[in-house]
């Protein structure tokens, strides 16, 4: 029947606080006899030591602040007759034996306390604390407050924390924080209900939330982990509170006067083991001892401590928990990165992924995503499963992540948007020319798709535009960043400028690998064209019919989503495209287009010598331009000056060079636009954005 209630230093600093205490105390009335158990108002205890130390300045500043909370609480005699008993008090205080003035705070506020209830109604009883609890002796103290507490006639007992006798009879105190043990000695006393501990966070945290923003409040805990965690710097509760709970079975509750309805702990035996329970810190000599009560390894604390670049003076395990020292200067760092390791979850998005073909780029994929997943899912908290895989021929899905090789016979397409849920990723990553067409039933059955086969998109403009209605019109992203230049940001750039009202003037692409390389190589005289264009396509750097390359039908593609991308609705008709090679060769039959090649070396040399007698470098470049508000389109080789940002290209590094109302100099994007292992970078790129 009775409910203890204990509120700190910061609960009853000023009358406003005060007002709230209030609140709390009188909607417990409703529920059985209240005791009020009060700490000193904040900062007192620190300003009375300092008292008893024969420092006096504090005295009239402490006077004032009771004063003004009494001039706020009361009115007409009642504020005059409190005043003057203040007044005593002090003097008494000030007239007190110098260990004994430190318990006068406690005094002081409770005083207020108990006067501030009988005025506003409640019958109020004031207990004197320095004489029912008696230091180290537990069987008279729970005597004593029984004898003295009753519930006839009284609402609510106010008590004052921290303070009791000596079993000689000289008044002292519990220790520094001592207030919380107070009440948990009249909850067992009267074998409570209820022993709550008010104060100004919600309940004990991971960490002290003055220090580490991102603490949490931790709902339930066993008594042995708040004792943990009290009794290695965890201010919030003082330790000894809470032995007489437990022998007496009472739970505690901590909770935040200044927001009631928020978040609390309860500490009690029903609580459920949790591993990492908190992080706590306390000050010992000249460094700090940070304490990750519960039961992790000393190796993954160093591990945390390593990765964020902090080097820790002694890591030790100590009763199941882990233990290090530090220098002051690096506590908040180390905190903050144990508490990250330990205690901050991120919020996780599984992100499935069904990637279609089974080539260099849909391997590479498959296994980039299993080398990143811990890295990804910590930066960006998303898990991202391959669920699905499929070659041209076989596909295999499994839900829980593990595929294997594709080897099921069927309609890929129809079984990814049977089993795919709602969000999942359909990755096209073959070289077909039909997928696309499918893309509207994935979109229409949730899945999002991302694409590196440009074939899709050498489409009528209708057929494109309708694909982004399809995705537009399910929720769904549609990307393919990876279809020109591979990891560049080409794609992204463009649009970006494009959906926010830039206008693109012009663009030039040389992204064609095959041809930067053999142009980069070839020298009149040296290597004969064809040689190298051979070779190339053994690399697997080309088409497989390298006439796609060599006869602009790779570049086309490549234009058309850059010219796309700018909002400019360009047709494969509208380019002006003028072949590497003579048209001829692309009639022949594969077998005899070598030979034709090697004929046609006068032709490459004598245009190449020509383009260096005049200090020009060759270039295959696509390009898209402005003129007269018509754009137009061309793909050829161009002979480029010095200052040409393509003339200095190496290999088969693309660039592309785009000019619009915003980027008169131009925005160049220039790097490595090939290989698998970059493809499939990019699609992760596009997957996670
Ligand atoms: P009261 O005056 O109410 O007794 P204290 O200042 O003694 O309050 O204790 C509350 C303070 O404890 C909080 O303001 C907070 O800074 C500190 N603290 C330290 N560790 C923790 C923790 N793990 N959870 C919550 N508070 C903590
Ligand atoms: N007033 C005392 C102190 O500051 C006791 C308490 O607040 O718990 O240590
Ligand atoms: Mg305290």
């Amino acid at each position: 029947m009775y409910r203890v209630l204990k509120f700190g230093g910061s609960s009853v600093a000023s009358a406003t606080n005060i007002s709230r205490v209030l609140d709390i105390v009188g909607k417990e009335t409703a529920k059985g006899c209240v005791v009020l158990v009060s700490s000193a108002i904040s900062g007192c205890t620190d300003a009375l030591l300092q008292i008893a130390d024969g420092n006096l300045a504090p005295v009239e500043e402490l006077r004032k602040r009771h004063r003004d909370m009494v001039t706020r609480l009361f009115t007409g005699a009642e504020r005059r007759s409190m005043q003057e008993r203040l007044d005593i008090l002090f003097e008494e205080m000030l007239a007190a034996p110098d260990p004994e003035k430190v318990t006068y705070g406690e005094i002081f506020s409770t005083t207020i306390l108990a006067a501030k209830l009988e005025a506003d109604g409640y019958r109020t009883h004031w207990l004197d604390s320095r004489k029912l609890v008696i230091q180290g002796n537990l069987g008279l103290t729970y005597r004593n407050i029984a004898g003295a507490v009753h519930t006839e006639k009284v609402d609510i007992f106010v008590a004052p924390g921290f303070v009791c006798s000596t079993p000689e009879g000289k008044v002292s105190t519990l220790g520094r924080g001592g207030s919380d043990y107070s009440a948990a000695l009249y909850a067992a006393a009267l074998q409570a209900d209820s022993l709550q501990i008010w104060t100004d966070v919600p309940g004990i945290m991971t960490t002290n939330p003055k220090q580490v923003s991102r603490a949490r409040t931790i709902p339930e805990m066993t008594y042995n982990a708040a004792l943990q965690m009290a009794a290695h710097g965890a201010k919030v509760l003082y330790a000894p509170t809470v032995a007489p709970a437990m022998e007496a079975g009472i739970a505690i509750e901590i909770l935040n006067t200044f927001a009631p309805d928020g978040g609390k702990t309860v500490i009690s035996a029903a609580a459920r083991e949790s591993g990492n329970v908190g992080l706590a810190s306390q000050k010992r000599d000249s460094i700090v001892e940070l304490c990750l009560v519960g039961s992790s390894a000393v190796q993954d604390v160093e591990a945390a401590l390593t990765g964020a670049g902090i080097a820790p003076l002694r890591v030790w395990e100590e009763d199941g928990n882990v233990l290090l020292t530090v220098r002051p200067a690096v506590e908040i760092p180390a905190l903050r990165a144990l508490h990250r390791a330990f205690f901050e979850t991120l919020p996780v998005e599984q992100v499935n992924l069904f990637v279609a073909g089974y080539g260099a780029v849909g391997k590479a994929l498959v296994e980039m995503v299993g080398q990143s997943a811990a890295t990804v899912s910590e930066r960006t908290g998303k898990i991202i499963r391959i669920v699905g895989v499929a070659n041209s021929r076989q596909y295999s899905i499994d839900m829980s992540g593990r595929p294997g090789l594709p080897s099921e016979e069927g309609d890929y397409v129809d079984a990814v948007c049977a089993r795919a849920p709602k969000g999942s990723v359909f990755v096209d990553c073959t070289n077909s020319e039909t997928l696309y067409l499918r893309y509207p039933q994935l979109f229409a059955a949730g899945l999002n798709v991302v694409s590196s086969n440009r074939r899709s998109f050498a489409v009528p403009y209708v057929t494109y535009a309708s694909l982004h209605a399809a995705a537009r019109e399910n929720g769904a992203f549609f990307r393919y960043e990876t279809t020109v230049g591979a990891a560049l940001p080409i794609l992204e750039s463009i649009a970006r400028g494009a959906n926010s009202c830039d206008q693109i003037l012009s663009i030039e692409a040389v992204v064609s690998c095959t041809l930067n390389q053999i142009l980069g190589d070839y020298r009149p005289g040296g290597e004969s064209f064809a040689s190298l264009v051979r070779k190339a396509q053994q690399a697997g750097l080309t088409e497989p019919d390298p006439r796609l390359d060599l006869g602009g039908k790779d570049a086309l593609r490549k234009l058309l989503i850059l010219a796309r991308e700018a909002g400019v609705r360009l047709e494969e008709t509208d380019v002006e495209v003028d072949p590497v090679i003579p048209q001829e060769l692309f009639d022949v039959p594969i077998e005899h287009f070598y030979e034709g090649l090697e004929a046609a070396e006068p032709l490459f040399a004598d245009a190449a010598r020509s383009a260096e007698s005049q200090g020009f470098r060759r270039r295959f470049v696509a390009s898209l331009e402005r003129v007269d508000g018509v754009y137009r389109a061309g793909i050829g080789i161009r002979n480029v000056p010095p200052v040409h940002p393509a003339y200095h290209l190496k290999g088969t590094e693309n660039a592309i060079i785009v000019r619009s109302a915003f980027h008169p100099y131009p925005l160049i994007i220039q790097g490595p636009g090939e290989g698998a292992r970059e493809a499939a970078s990019s699609i992760l790129n596009d997957i996670l954005r």
